[in-house]
C-alpha cells in the first residue's frame, strides 16, 4: 500500500474498512519523522501522546468513525497552542513555554478526528520568508537541500512535501502559507480573514494573521479547511458565516463563465524570473482552453503594498509582542551575577535575551511608526491606503471572478542569498501581501518546475471575500490538467 501518496479520503476509507489502523498510520509518519527530520529540521516537537490517541481512536472506533479526518496525522506550525505541549513560535523567548490550553484550530482538528502529530519549525514569531530566522535552526528544502523551504511556515511546508505528515497547518500574515507552499510544491490556502479562529494562535499582526492548511492535494485542503472554519465567540474577528461544503461541491464552478484577471501583468514581468512567467502563461492557456476569459487587470496601489504591509504589520507586532517581558510571559535573562539596576533594565535584558535580531528590528520599526508625532505620517497613512486598496479590489471583483498572479518572484533561493532583514528579503512578498491587507482568500497551487533547477513553481489565485470555492475549483483543474500537484522530492 502506497500510504504516502494517498489522499485523505483514501486513507479514511482504509481506516473505516479496517484495512489500516490509526496506530499503524501514526507509526508510519512518526518513523518517517525519526528518519528524515534530523537532516531537514522541519519538526521541532513530536507529540508524545500521539500514539496513545491513535490507539484510543482504534479502540473506540464507533464514536470516531464518521469524523471527516478520522486518524489523519497533522503537524502544526509552532504558533498553535496544544495543551501541555511546548509552543515556541520559533523563538528563544518561548523556548520553555508549555501551553496551558489548546488553540481553537487544534480543538477543531481533534474534533474532526485528526491526530496532532507535533509542531513545525518556523521563522521567529512568523517574521520571515526563508525560515533562516528561527531560534532553532534553518529548515532545508526537501527538493534541494541547498535551498530554503520558504517562510515563515517553512517547517510546515518541508514536512508535508517530505512526507512527514499527511498535512500541516500554517499561518499567513503576508504570504507565509502561500510562498513556502510554492517553494515546496504544495497547495497552501490563506482563507478569507475571519474564516478561521485566531484563538490560541500566537499573534504576529492580528489584523492580517490567518491560519490555513498546507497539503499535497486540493481535495485534502478543502476537507481540512472545512474542519477549521466557522464562528468562534472567543475571537471577536471571527466571521459570522456558514461553513461551506467546499469538498462536496468541488468542481461546481463553471470555468466557461469565469472572467479571470491577470493581476498587474506588466509588473509581474518586470519583477519575476522568466520561468515563473512561463508557468503563469501555461495556466492562462489552460483556463482559456476551458472557455474562461483572461484579461489583464491593474491594481495601481500594489506598487506600495510592501511598504504598507511592513508599516502595519510591524506596528501591530510591536504592540502584540509587548507582553513578553520576562514576568508575565517569556524567558528571563540569567541575572545571577549581574542583578538589574532598574525595572527598565530588567525588561530590556529579558527582551534583549529572548528575541532574535529580526524580531527586534520589527519591534523598533513598529514602535517608531506608532509613536506620537509619527503615527499620522506612517501608521495612519498606511491604514488609509490599505482601505483604498480593499476598495480597489472590491471594484475589480464586480467585474472579475478570480485573479491570477505569481506567488513569489522566483523559485526557492539558496541559503544566505537574501539576507534576513534586507530589502531584498522583504520584496519577496510583493505579490502576496495585498490579499492579507484586503482580507481576501488566496491560494498557491503547484503548476510547474524550473527547467534549470527542477525546483517547484506555484501560481497564486485570489478570490472575492468568502469565495474559496472558485479558488479550490480552479486549483483542481490545474491539478488535473497540469499534473505538477502531487509530485514529491526524492529525499
Ligand atoms: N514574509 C512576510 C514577513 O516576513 C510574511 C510573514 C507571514 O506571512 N507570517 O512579514
Amino acid at each position: 500500500m502506497d500510504l504516502l501518496n494517498c489522499k485523505i479520503t483514501d486513507l479514511t476509507a482504509l481506516i473505516r474498512s479496517k484495512k489500516l489502523s490509526v496506530e499503524e498510520l501514526c507509526r508510519f509518519y512518526l518513523d518517517r519523522i525519526e528518519r528524515f527530520n534530523p537532516e531537514l529540521n522541519a519538526v521541532l516537537t513530536t507529540n508524545s501522546f500521539a500514539l496513545q490517541k491513535a490507539r484510543d481512536i482504534d479502540n473506540h472506533f464507533s464514536s470516531y468513525k464518521e469524523r471527516p479526518l478520522v486518524g489523519i496525522p497533522i503537524l502544526l506550525k509552532d504558533v498553535f497552542c496544544v495543551k501541555n505541549m511546548k509552543t515556541t513560535a520559533g523563538s528563544k523567548m518561548l523556548e520553555n513555554f508549555i501551553a496551558p490550553y489548546s488553540a481553537e484550530v487544534t480543538k477543531r482538528l481533534e474534533k474532526a478526528g485528526a491526530i496532532i502529530l507535533g509542531k513545525c519549525n518556523q521563522d521567529e514569531f512568523a517574521m520571515g520568508t526563508s525560515n533562516e530566522n528561527s531560534a532553532f535552526g534553518v529548515v532545508l528544502n526537501p527538493w534541494n537541500k541547498e535551498y530554503v523551504p520558504g517562510g515563515s511556515s517553512g517547517g510546515s511546508a518541508a514536512a508535508v512535501s517530505a512526507g512527514l505528515c499527511v498535512a500541516s497547518i500554517g499561518t499567513d500574515t503576508g504570504g507565509s502559507i502561500r510562498q513556502p507552499a510554492s517553494f515546496c510544491n504544495l497547495i497552501g490556502v490563506k482563507p478569507t480573514y475571519g474564516r478561521v479562529s485566531r484563538y490560541g494562535m500566537i499573534a504576529y499582526a492580528s489584523s492580517l494573521d490567518q491560519a490555513g492548511p498546507m497539503t499535497m492535494y486540493v481535495e485534502d485542503n478543502a476537507l481540512i479547511l472545512e474542519a477549521l472554519t466557522g464562528r468562534d465567540s472567543k475571537d471577536s474577528t471571527s466571521a459570522q458565516s456558514d461553513v461551506p461544503k467546499w469538498f462536496l461541491n468541488r468542481g461546481s464552478t463553471n470555468i466557461k463563465k469565469l472572467k479571470v484577471g491577470f493581476l498587474n501583468k506588466k509588473e509581474a514581468e518586470s519583477f519575476c524570473s522568466s520561468e515563473v512567467m512561463q508557468v503563469l502563461e501555461q495556466v492562462v492557456n489552460l483556463l482559456q482552453s476551458h472557455g474562461a476569459i483572461v484579461e489583464e487587470v491593474s491594481l495601481p496601489l500594489m506598487e506600495v503594498a510592501v511598504p504598507v504591509y511592513y508599516l502595519i504589520s510591524t506596528s501591530e507586532a510591536s504592540s502584540n509582542l509587548a507582553r513578553y517581558d520576562g514576568i508575565r510571559y517569556g524567558s528571563r535573562f540569567d541575572f545571577k551575577n549581574t542583578p538589574p539596576s532598574s525595572l527598565e533594565e530588567f525588561y530590556s535584558q529579558n527582551r534583549g535575551f529572548g528575541f532574535g535580531n529580526e524580531v527586534k528590528r520589527r519591534i523598533i520599526m513598529g514602535t517608531y511608526c506608532l509613536s506620537s508625532g509619527y503615527y499620522d505620517e506612517y501608521y495612519n497613512k498606511a491604514s488609509q491606503i490599505r482601505r483604498k486598496m480593499r476598495d480597489e479590489f472590491i471594484k475589480i471583483f464586480s467585474e472579475f471572478s478570480l485573479l491570477l498572479s505569481p506567488v513569489s518572484l522566483s523559485t526557492a533561493f539558496k541559503f544566505g542569498e537574501k539576507p534576513v532583514g534586507s530589502l531584498k528579503s522583504y520584496l519577496v512578498d510583493n505579490f502576496t501581501v495585498s490579499s492579507n491587507l484586503a482580507g481576501l482568500p488566496s491560494l498557491s497551487v503547484p503548476a510547474g518546475f524550473s527547467p534549470v533547477t527542477s525546483l517547484p513553481i506555484g501560481v497564486q489565485l485570489i478570490g472575492n471575500h468568502f469565495d474559496e470555492q472558485t479558488l479550490f475549483d480552479v486549483a483542481l483543474l490545474i491539478q488535473e490538467e497540469i499534473k505538477a500537484v502531487g509530485k514529491r522530492p526524492v529525499i
